[in-house]
């Protein structure tokens, strides 16, 4: 799926929860709508020596995952041991996996505990958790307000370098840096 087609499909999804591409984005909301769970990591009943490790030894390690149930249905287990922000896409992340109908070799780990990915996928859910976090519109009308990455950031709940890589990947900034230029020369 092409990137226009990404952000097509981003509005449409906030639409379903009732979000305008200027509203904060929680992917909490868009999992239920999908009827899909997320569990906190600190929830798994799990060996102490293991969610330590995942949590304060090697908190790095792992972010997030989707987990299929014998009965059909699918988890997002998450690191609630990360930052909100980091929990948010995260989240985001995993989520846009389901909305994509990726396949679950896509996202499950295999024996020796490293990710198998398609990198296909991990691009298409990449910035299909951007656009559903700051849809390209709102980082434009942001960026034409000269509202700052750290504000942008608070805004949409959402980490400064999550923010900062939207307004720069989605032309936003440049768009209205070039908009000043003209506005000063006319
Ligand atoms: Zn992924």
């Amino acid at each position: 799926m092409n990137k226009s087609a990404l952000k097509r499909l981003a509005l449409e999804l906030r639409r379903e929860v009732d979000l305008t591409p200027y509203d904060r984005f929680d992917p909490l909301v868009l999992a239920e709508l999908y009827g899909v769970e997320v569990i906190r990591l600190s929830e798994i009943e799990c060996s102490p020596a293991a969610l330590r490790h995942f949590q304060l030894a090697r908190p790095e390690r792992f972010s997030g995952a989707l987990v299929p149930q014998s009965d059909g249905s699918t988890v997002i287990i998450e690191n609630d041991s990360h930052e909100p922000e980091r929990r948010v896409s995260t989240a985001s992340h995993e989520v846009a996996h389901v909305a994509l109908e990726h396949p679950f070799a896509a996202t499950l780990t295999d024996t020796k505990g490293c990710r198998v990915s398609i990198a296909e996928h991990e691009a298409e859910a990449a910035e299909l958790s951007g656009e559903l976090l700051l849809p390209t519109d709102a980082a434009k009308r942001l960026a034409f307000n000269k509202v700052s990455d750290a504000d942008v950031a608070r805004r949409f709940g959402i980490s400064i370098q999550f923010a900062r890589w939207r307004m720069n990947a989605t032309g936003a900034r440049k768009i209205a840096a070039r908009a000043a230029v003209k506005r000063r020369a006319t």
